[in-house]
């Protein structure tokens, strides 16, 4: 059984850290069983301390993994949670800490997932109040934050206070794509240790994809390498058929950008698909909740009041469907970026090869067509192009609308 930081694919920086920091969270422990000393060193304070090894230092009560898409900032903060709350303080895999932290049964380790843009204040302060009480474990109370960028600075402000002032057994676990003040207050960055991830190289996520999950190893090299190290978007391509066509018919868009309509069909058919691939990915979850809420509210009753609790829940689904509409244009958005990643892969080893440079094309097979576009465009044309994608990417995430930002790159792929 590997332990629980197997799957941290190409980070064997961040998995050092993360193993002593286990140790001396263990440490920790052991010294306040034994009445010694049981205090965490804050962030920042840990090494510059002179004098006796502190058994604590390598540990703090506040984290943020950083990294881009898929570098496996989740992964990171559950693998180091299971450590935290491993029998071992190794994050053996076997114990009954790791187990059920990697299950996701915990009772010591809450995971905020934030389904649509933001994560709001209502939830936020009532998560950093658990997060104050008694570990039941009689190790650590976990707080793993996915996609902290999505705070509101409301929210911001409330984990902010718990973070000052935590609680003695209380670890913070923020994930992030940088610490840049637009992902992360600069406050809150200065309360936490840094845990940087890498893109892994496609090896490592080949690697990864023959020993979980099984995968052939000339699947899983082309999927890795398509990917472009994000190692969930590398493990569906490698096995859902629907991503492989989807990502086909991106690839397919700078062969079919002949004219002005052109360029339009070709936007709409890319916005189009990432609606219909985000239906498909929270339809199933949507139909679920609302089954669940309705049985909650005695839908389906036919007893005396079934009625009248109908009309009094009104309020509940409609607070549901907002909350799912959210998480909808989160998943549309989401599609959509992950079509303009593969198109700039398109372009850029279309760069690459006009400049002759010496470095494996990321899809491999479309590599024929970048070669030729690379002839046509030289390498200022296969950069414009580039560019023009990147330039949408960063206009959707400014909230321009996706349909104008999308049209305007089709039309500048089209001119060049
Ligand atoms: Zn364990």
């Amino acid at each position: 059984m590997p332990d629980v930081f197997a799957d941290l694919v190409g980070q064997d920086e961040a998995v050092t850290e993360l193993r002593r920091a286990a140790a001396a969270a263990a440490a920790v422990l052991r010294a306040a069983a034994t009445d010694r000393t049981p205090a965490l060193v804050a962030a920042g304070e840990a090494e510059t301390g002179a004098g006796t090894p502190d058994p604590s230092a390598g540990m703090t009560h506040a984290w943020i993994f950083t990294g881009p898409p898929g570098s496996g900032r989740s992964v990171a903060a559950r693998a180091f949670a299971a450590a935290l709350q491993c029998a071992y303080g190794t994050g053996c895999g076997e114990c009954p800490g790791c187990h059920t932290t990697m299950g996701g049964t915990n009772a010591d380790v809450r995971l905020v997932v934030p389904e649509g843009l933001s994560i709001g204040v209502g939830e936020m302060r009532a998560l950093v109040l658990r997060a104050a009480s008694t570990p039941s474990g009689g190790r650590w109370q976990v707080v793993v934050i996915e996609d902290a960028d999505r705070l509101t600075e409301a929210a911001g402000n409330a984990l902010l206070k718990a973070i000052e002032e935590p609680p003695p057994r209380t670890v913070f676990l923020l994930c992030a794509p940088s610490t840049h003040p637009d992902d992360i207050s600069v406050t809150i960055r200065s309360r936490c240790r840094v845990v940087p991830l890498r893109q892994p190289p496609a090896t490592a996520v080949a690697e990864v994809l023959v020993r979980r999950d099984g995968i052939a190893p000339d699947v899983a090299q082309w999927a890795a390498a398509a990917a472009q190290g994000h190692v969930g978007r590398a493990r569906r391509l490698a096995r859902d058929p629907e991503a492989r066509k989807r990502r086909e018919a991106v690839l397919a868009v700078p062969r079919r950008l002949t004219g002005v309509g052109a360029a339009f069909d070709a936007a709409s058919a890319l916005i189009e698909a990432a609606e219909a691939e985000a239906e498909a990915s929270v339809a199933e979850a949507d139909t679920a909740e609302r089954a669940a809420l309705e049985t909650a509210l005695g839908a389906g009753g036919t007893g005396r009041g079934a009625a009248g609790a109908i009309r009094g829940a009104a309020g509940q689904l409609k607070e549901l469907e907002k909350r799912q509409k959210s998480r909808a244009t989160r998943a549309q958005r989401d599609a959509l970026d992950r079509a303009l990643v593969d198109l700039a892969g398109f372009y850029r080893d279309a760069l690459t090869m006009a400049l002759r440079a010496p470095v494996d094309p990321v899809h491999t097979d479309t590599a024929a067509l970048a070669g030729a576009g690379a002839q046509k465009w030289d390498a200022e044309g296969s950069l414009r192009r580039l560019e023009a994608v990147l330039a949408c990417r960063a206009a959707i995430d400014a909230n321009v609308k996706p349909r104008i930002a999308v049209e305007a790159m089709m039309l500048a792929l089209w001119k060049g």
